[in-house]
């Protein structure tokens, strides 16, 4: 389990309570920082009959751990919206990640299966009225918790109002603030944030990751997150880094029109925000380098950035990246995606002309 390596510190915290556990945890913090795995690992250790002595980490060989891991563990239970399951299941079957749906699956992921429901946590008394099973305590992983929609919140309510001896819940949430103020306080918040630059690059290098320092430096320290960019196929991430290089000499219109068709081309989550997250990541590093600063995301663009950055001015920069984060949240649905492109890559190449 590689989980536990990453974020030592809290996992040494859920070690130490063990002996008094709390009723409720909730692993807050943003997407990519393996929070569900830290939550998986720390059920298995929970269950593990013969937990490794130096760091109470599951064991992976006993009987509890073969159950737990093969996804059967009579005392374990996972909520999670029904479309995140299907999702699972197809993985599993085709072997691979991110397939297109078909039409018919799209009919079916309907507004319910996007969320966790109020019959989910009402499957639960009957797991809770019966004693568990390995003379353990019973887990309860709940993801994303701010999935729970607002009958099923209030039914969990209830049951941690009176909790269930020898049970604990562990929900998962990258937006905490999305869960009712009653049911986040009746959790022991457990923040994770981003692990130290050297941490992180160990635990990519370790998982076979090249160039580690990289797409760690471009995911903003999110090693899952690093990871997902890494592997990613998508090809408007390289053409975009290497639209914005040019500076001056861009060539807008047919930039934009490469764009247009490889960003049409992703398929599941509108890539536009991450497009206009990476772009204000850009100008941060001309920034840092119009300082005379080391760059901190595009590493392996020092060279090209140092130069723009003797060409642009800071004022101008600030307004376009202020510009770009009003696009950002108008981005979720651009009328036309090539007259947003042809616009922002004409407005980014004035950056570094002379002013007329
Ligand atoms: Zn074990």
């Amino acid at each position: 389990m590689k989980a536990g390596t990453l974020h030592m510190e809290i996992w040494r915290r859920l070690q130490e309570w063990r002996a008094r556990l709390p009723h409720a945890l909730l692993f807050s913090g943003e997407r990519g920082l393996g929070k569900r795995d830290l939550a998986f690992a720390f059920a298995a250790s929970l269950f593990c009959e013969a937990p490794r002595s130096e760091e109470g980490a599951a064991c992976g060989e006993c009987l509890a751990c073969r159950w737990f891991f093969q996804g059967n563990h009579p005392d374990f239970r996972l909520l999670q919206p029904a479309a995140l399951r299907a999702e699972a299941a197809e993985n599993k079957k085709s072997g691979k990640a991110g397939e297109a749906e078909g039409e018919g699956d799209k009919e079916r992921s309907t507004r319910a299966q996007q969320q966790i429901t109020i019959d989910q946590v009402r499957e639960l008394d009957e797991f809770l009225c019966v004693g568990a099973h390995r003379q353990k305590s019973r887990v309860i992983l709940i993801h994303p918790a701010e999935r729970l929609n607002r009958e099923a919140a209030n039914a969990l309510l209830k049951m941690l109002e009176e909790p269930p001896p020898e049970t604990v819940f562990l929900l998962v949430s990258s937006e905490p603030m999305r869960l009712a103020p009653t049911l986040r306080s009746r959790c022991q918040n457990l923040r994770l944030s981003p692990p130290p630059a050297a941490e992180g690059e160990a635990f990519l290098a370790a998982a076979g990751l090249r160039d580690a320092a990289t797409w760690l430096a471009l995911a903003g320290g999110v090693p899952f997150l690093a990871m997902q960019l890494a592997e990613s196929t998508t090809e408007w991430q390289p053409l975009l880094t290497d639209a914005l290089g040019r500076g001056d000499r861009l060539d807008a219109l047919p930039v934009a029109a490469r764009l247009e068709k490889s960003l049409k081309a992703v398929k599941g989550e509108n890539p536009l925000p991450q497009f206009v997250d990476w772009t204000q990541k850009w100008l941060a590093d001309i920034n840092l380098a119009a300082q005379n600063l080391p760059v901190r995301f595009y590493l392996g663009e020092r060279a090209r950035i140092m130069a723009l950055s003797k060409k642009s001015q800071p004022a101008r920069l600030a307004r376009f990246y202020r510009q770009l984060s009003r696009l950002r949240r108008e981005s979720a649905h651009p009328l036309n995606l090539r007259l947003f492109l042809e616009r922002f890559f004409l407005d980014y190449r004035a950056l570094f002309l002379e002013e007329e």
